[in-house]
């Protein structure tokens, strides 16, 4: 123990609030750095595909626009340029753009605004992790719908709701299941929901869907005053690392959000390379054609390895590893000696089940072939 490490048992930390205690704390991807000092491996010998980074990287323009906006770092950050672009990216007013330092801020941000001890939240069985999170860390109550075939259950998520029900998440597609909701099954949803009900649709993969799959939830937003849209620059647009994102919503809910914000949530370097990604619909492209032949390959692989797997709409895919959680935590140990991080479930009490992020070809392969061997060593 360090020198000056206080006692485990701090009164003041056991006189905390109930609800944050009650907290599970996030279990983000293994960091490449963490695995290289746990095996001894060289960083550039370990694969990671655990946390839904684009195996690109940052596109050329992305990067360019944080070199010229370095010389700025000294002023606080100007989100003028970045809001506006956003607002004529969706045909809104800028006041209804909310900034978010990664959209799990943006998440956090509707939690403060909408939820309170006394307050609840709906939320599908198998959704996305932050939810519970941000609806504990604001006080209220997370009530869980159970899932159909691991995807989000509408029915079971209106019936879930309470009169103290203010607010309900809805992941399209859901990480970490990739299951997708049509545009017709979240209307007649919207529709259904009581209009004081918030209703956050989070679309961080919203990219990755094929053209007759896109729909504009943004212009639902004029009949559905209570329907939050959040967006990332985490995911296709590769600037996870930068922590930028963003949601839309009626003016009046993006005013109340803009209020409980952090004035400079959003930092210069993530500003300037969110506006430039929005515009590199090349590297959006190869992002979007890499991620389906990515696809393509590695569901054919399981297909043959004869594993199962979640047909997903998103730039992973979550397959049953073993039989049971332990053969899982078998394979998933075995894939990290070989130098390859995915992503366990057990978090998400699918403790049979791991999820592989989309890589690059290089990648892809290293991932089957280390699979290949830890299922030949079960
Ligand atoms: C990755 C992800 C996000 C985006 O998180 P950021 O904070 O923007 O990096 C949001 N929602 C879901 C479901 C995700 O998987």
């Amino acid at each position: 123990m360090p020198k000056n490490a206080p006692p485990d048992d701090a009164a003041s930390a056991r006189a905390a609030l109930p609800h944050v205690h009650a907290i599970a704390a996030y279990q983000p991807g293994k960091p490449i750095t963490e695995l290289a000092r746990e095996l001894g491996l060289a960083v550039e010998s370990i694969v990671k595909l655990a946390s839904n980074e684009n195996p690109l990287g940052m596109g050329s323009m992305a990067k360019a626009a944080i070199r010229a906006a370095l010389e700025g770092g000294a002023r606080y950050p100007d989100p003028f340029a970045l809001t506006a672009a956003l607002a004529a990216r969706h045909g809104t007013a800028a006041s209804q753009i909310v900034l978010g330092n990664g959209s799990n801020d943006v998440l956090d941000l509707a939690a403060r605004v909408f939820l309170d001890g006394g307050r609840s939240a709906v939320a599908a069985q198998y959704a996305f992790a932050v939810y519970p999170i941000a609806t504990l860390s604001a006080g209220g109550e997370m009530i869980v719908a159970p899932a159909k075939n691991h995807a989000h259950d509408l029915a079971a998520m209106r019936a879930a709701m309470r009169s103290d029900t203010c607010l309900v998440w809805i992941a399209n597609p859901n990480n970490p299941t990739g299951t997708f909701l049509s545009a017709a099954e979240l209307r007649a949803f919207l529709a259904d929901v009581p209009a004081r009900v918030a209703v956050v649709l989070d679309e961080a993969y919203n990219d990755y869907l094929d053209a007759e799959e896109q729909y504009d939830a943004v212009r639902w937003i004029a009949e559905f005053p209570n329907l939050i849209v959040c967006r990332t620059f985490s995911k296709i647009h590769g600037l996870a690392g930068l922590r930028i994102g963003y949601g839309v919503a009626a003016a009046p809910v993006a005013n109340l959000m803009n209020r409980v914000r952090h004035p400079f949530n959003c930092n210069n370097l993530a500003l300037a390379a969110a506006s430039a990604a929005l515009e590199d619909k090349e590297f959006i492209a190869k992002s979007h054609a890499a991620n389906r032949q990515g696809m393509a390959d590695i569901t054919a692989a399981l297909q043959r390895l004869d594993l199962g797997y979640i047909p997903s709409r998103g730039n992973f895919l979550t397959f049953r590893a073993g039989k049971d959680g332990e053969a899982t935590a078998a394979i998933h140990r075995s894939l990290l000696r070989q130098g390859v991080i995915v992503r366990p479930l057990v978090s998400y009490r699918m403790p049979e089940w791991l999820r592989v992020t989309i890589g690059a070809p290089a990648e892809n392969a290293r991932f089957l072939e280390a699979l290949e061997t830890a299922l030949k060593e079960a």
